[in-house]
């Protein structure tokens, strides 16, 4: 709930800071029970930071974050919130010690969390394997043994070890090749299906989080520029940024690609250090009009829960 993450990168003359990037700049939404929240933008959009300040990796500049209706800051329960809320990381190899075994890797979080007997720990790595569809043989074997797909679902399984409500899924399938990326989506969906998982599902592109999502953000220099139902968004996408995003995926039918209206996306997004004044998509946008340039626009319900922020749709 209006949620900010700024970073600091110089300071004035007395060592206080003075520059910040608004890595994450007024935010607020929600994550319901058993969905899957697609956040979509480009790198540098502060979607990564969103998902590790929610997870308590950063602190919050302003506003707060509920898990379950209470602050996270307030609840003197923070080991248990930390179990309760797991993430998984875009690059399985980098997020997974090479000196350990598998095994080792998914007992470190039940060490931490659920401190039992070492033989009913094995029980549960071994069913935790079976779990993401690996061999339970795999136990004594070291990540670089691996391929891309199989250590993602090593890193799952960790995430799973001390049974999470909500998964934090940062880019989990845009390192991975095209066909692995599919088994990884699926294997997500039965593992929230089975387990009642909730996801917030962090990805840089709307093709990406189609299939998972039940509603998608999207979000444009540290804000959300737009929030809906995934169908609804797909159809009737109302933001310029989000038009331009969906134009940007090719699809199987030429006819309906000819129909549809191509949207450039040109230039890099602006330096978040130095935000331009009134809307932030503005140096990129080809629908601007006057009042764009002067002021902000804020999140309004434009449809069927459907929000955008955009001053042709206020
Ligand atoms: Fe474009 Fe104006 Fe809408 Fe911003 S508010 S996206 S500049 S039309
Ligand atoms: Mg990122």
């Amino acid at each position: 709930r209006n949620l900010k993450k700024y970073f600091p990168i110089r300071s004035d003359f007395w060592g206080r800071p003075a520059v910040y990037v608004k890595a994450v700049d007024d935010i607020s939404f929600s994550v319901r029970r058993g969905e899957t929240l697609g956040l979509v933008g480009e790198s540098g959009c502060g979607k990564s930071t969103t998902g590790r300040t929610i997870i308590n990796l950063y602190q919050p500049t302003a506003g707060e974050i509920l898990f379950n209706g209470r602050s996270t800051a307030s609840q003197p329960a923070q080991k248990q919130l930390r179990q309760s809320m797991q993430m998984i990381f875009q690059d399985p190899y980098a997020s997974l010690n090479p000196r350990m075994t598998v095994g080792g890797i998914i007992d470190e979080p039940l060490v931490i969390h659920h401190p039992a007997p070492k033989a009913e720990r094995l029980d549960r790595i071994s069913e935790l394997l079976k779990l993401v569809g690996l061999a339970p043989e795999y136990i004594g074997r070291f990540p670089h043994e691996f391929s891309g797909g199989q250590r993602q679902r090593i890193g799952i399984a960790r995430a799973l070890a001390v049974n999470p409500q909500l998964i934090i899924c940062d880019e989990p399938i845009s390192a991975l090749d095209v066909s692995i990326q599919a088994q990884i989506v699926n294997l997500l969906e039965r593992l929230q299906a089975e387990l009642g998982l909730t996801y917030l599902f962090i990805a840089h592109d709307l093709a990406m989080v189609k299939h998972i999502s039940t509603r998608i953000a999207v979000m444009y220099l540290g804000r959300i520029v737009e929030i809906a139902g995934s169908a609804e968004l797909y159809s009737r996408p109302q933001h310029p940024y989000t038009q331009a995003l969906l134009s940007a995926i090719p699809i199987p039918d030429p006819a309906a690609q000819s129909r549809r209206q191509p949207v450039r996306l040109s230039g890099d997004p602006p330096n978040p250090v130095n935000l331009p004044v009134g809307c932030r998509f503005r140096p990129r946008c080809s629908q601007a009009i006057k009042i764009c340039a002067a002021a902000e626009p804020v999140l309004q319900e434009t449809g069927p829960a459907h929000y955008t922020a955009c001053h042709l749709h206020s």
